[in-house]
C-alpha cells in the first residue's frame, strides 16, 4: 500500500478498474489473444474476463476476429485492440525541427512528418503546433475516440507539473505549453522531457522485462532517462537526469549552463560535429561529408573520434557507478554509423568497480523520443500500468 492508504477488500470498482487495466495491457501485448488464454495468463476467472471483454467491445476499444482454417475447423475468437478506435499523436519538439507521428491506439504508426523550425519565438511555435494538431484531429474525427491524446517531448527541463522550466536551445523559461495548447485544441496534452520519453520507448518497444534501464541521448545536448524498478525516476522537481552538465574537465570548455567543462561540451554529437567542422575548416559540414570522413578513416578524424569516445566513456563510467544499471542504452545516430562502437567504448570502461549488465547502441535512434511520446499517450488513454509493444515494419 502506498501512502498508508488501506484498501478495503470490498472496493469493487477499484478491483474492476485494476482487472480492466490488466486485461487491456495483455491484449495489446499479445496483439491477438483468446478469452481463455487471457484468463490463464491474468489468473482471473473466465466469468470476470468475459464481463470485462464485453464492456471493452461495447466501448469499441477492442475487436473480435475469428479465423477459419480448412483443416482444423473453427478457431477460437481472438481479441485485439481496435486499430480504428482512435489515434494518438507523438511530437518531438527539437531545436531546428518538430517531428510528428500519428499512431493507432495499438501502437502502429500511420503517418509521420517533420517541420523545419526557423524561429525560437514561443508564440510562433505555439501557433504552428496548434495548426498541426488541429489538422491531425480532423483526420481522426471519423473514429470513436478521435485524437485521443497528444504527448510532446521537450529538449529541456520539465517539472513534475509538466511546466517547462527551461529550454536552453530556444531560451524559453517558465512556459505552460500544456495549458496554452489545451485551451486551443481541447485535447489532453502531456509534456515530458525527451530523455524520459527515450528511456520509456526502449522499455516499451525493446526491453520489456528490464526493470533498471538507463537511456542516454547524445544529440545537441545529453539527456539521461532513468527507469528504476520499471518506473521513471524524475527527482523531487522532475529535473533528474541533467547529466550533460556533469563536469568532467575542470576549467574546461564553457557551457550554456554557466559552468566550465560540462560533459555535453565533449560527448554530445553536436560537440563532435563542431570539432570536426573546425578541424576540416568547413563551418557547414553536410551529413554526407561527415559520413565519408568517418568511412574514409582519415587519420585526424579517427583520432578525434577516439578522443570523443574517451570522453563519452568517462561520463558513462560515472553514470554506471551511480546506478549499476541492467541495460545502458546509448542513443546516437553518430555511433550507429560507427562499426563496433560498443567495443570501442568498452576499451575505456575498465574499472573493477563499475558494473552493468549490458551496453547497447539504441536501435530506435532519433525516433525514440517520438515513439516514446506515442507510447505514453497510449498508456495514458487506455489507463494501463504496463505497456509492451512490438516494433513492426512501419516503426522501422
Ligand atoms: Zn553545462
Amino acid at each position: 500500500m502506498q501512502g498508508g492508504i488501506t484498501l478495503l477488500t470490498g472496493d469493487a470498482s477499484y478491483i474492476k478498474k485494476m482487472n480492466r487495466s490488466l486485461i487491456l495491457s495483455k491484449i495489446i501485448e499479445h496483439n491477438l489473444i483468446s478469452r481463455a488464454h487471457l484468463a490463464k495468463i491474468t489468473g482471473l476467472n473466465k466469468a470476470t474476463v468475459s464481463v470485462q471483454v464485453s464492456d471493452l467491445l461495447s466501448e469499441e476499444l477492442i475487436i473480435e476476429t475469428q479465423q477459419e482454417h480448412k483443416n482444423l475447423g473453427r478457431r477460437p475468437i481472438m481479441l485485439s485492440i481496435n486499430p480504428q478506435g482512435g489515434f494518438v499523436l507523438g511530437i518531438d519538439l527539437d531545436k531546428r525541427s518538430i517531428a510528428f507521428t500519428l499512431s493507432t491506439i495499438n501502437g502502429t504508426p500511420v503517418q509521420t512528418n517533420s517541420i523545419e523550425l526557423h524561429s525560437s519565438d514561443y508564440d510562433v511555435i505555439l501557433k504552428l503546433l496548434v495548426k498541426q494538431i488541429e489538422d491531425y484531429k480532423q483526420q481522426c474525427v471519423h473514429t470513436r475516440y478521435g485524437l485521443a491524446g497528444v504527448v510532446i517531448g521537450i529538449h529541456g527541463i520539465v517539472n513534475n507539473d509538466e511546466m517547462i522550466y527551461f529550454v536552453p536551445q530556444h531560451r524559453w523559461q517558465n512556459i505552460n505549453l500544456k495549458e496554452d495548447l489545451m485551451n486551443e485544441i481541447g485535447i489532453n496534452v502531456i509534456i515530458e522531457n525527451n530523455a524520459n520519453l527515450c528511456s520509456f520507448a526502449e522499455r516499451v518497444f525493446q526491453y520489456h522485462q528490464c526493470e533498471n534501464l538507463l537511456s542516454i541521448s547524445l544529440y545537441s545536448g545529453i539527456g539521461l532517462g532513468i527507469m528504476v524498478n520499471g518506473e521513471s525516476l524524475k527527482g523531487y522537481h522532475g529535473y533528474a537526469g541533467e547529466i550533460g552538465h556533469m563536469i568532467i574537465v575542470p576549467d574546461g570548455k564553457p557551457c550554456s549552463c554557466g559552468n566550465l567543462g560540462c560533459w555535453e561540451q565533449y560527448a554530445s554529437e553536436l560537440s563532435f560535429y563542431k570539432q570536426l567542422a573546425e578541424n576540416n575548416n568547413k563551418p557547414d559540414l553536410r551529413c554526407e561529408e561527415i559520413k565519408s570522413l568517418l568511412l574514409e578513416k582519415e587519420q585526424n578524424t579517427c583520432h578525434q573520434l577516439d578522443q570523443y569516445i574517451k570522453y563519452l566513456a568517462i561520463g558513462l563510467n560515472n553514470i554506471i557507478n551511480l546506478y549499476n544499471p541492467e541495460i545502458l542504452v546509448v542513443n546516437s545516430e553518430l555511433l550507429r554509423m560507427i562499426p563496433n562502437a560498443v567495443d570501442k567504448i568498452k576499451v575505456y570502461l575498465t574499472s573493477n568497480i563499475s558494473h552493468y549488465y549490458e551496453l547497447i547502441i539504441s536501435e530506435l535512434g532519433n525516433k525514440a523520443c517520438v515513439m516514446g511520446a506515442c507510447a505514453l499517450a497510449i498508456k495514458n488513454f487506455l489507463d494501463i500500468s504496463e505497456l509492451c509493444l512490438t516494433i513492426n515494419e512501419e516503426n522501422k
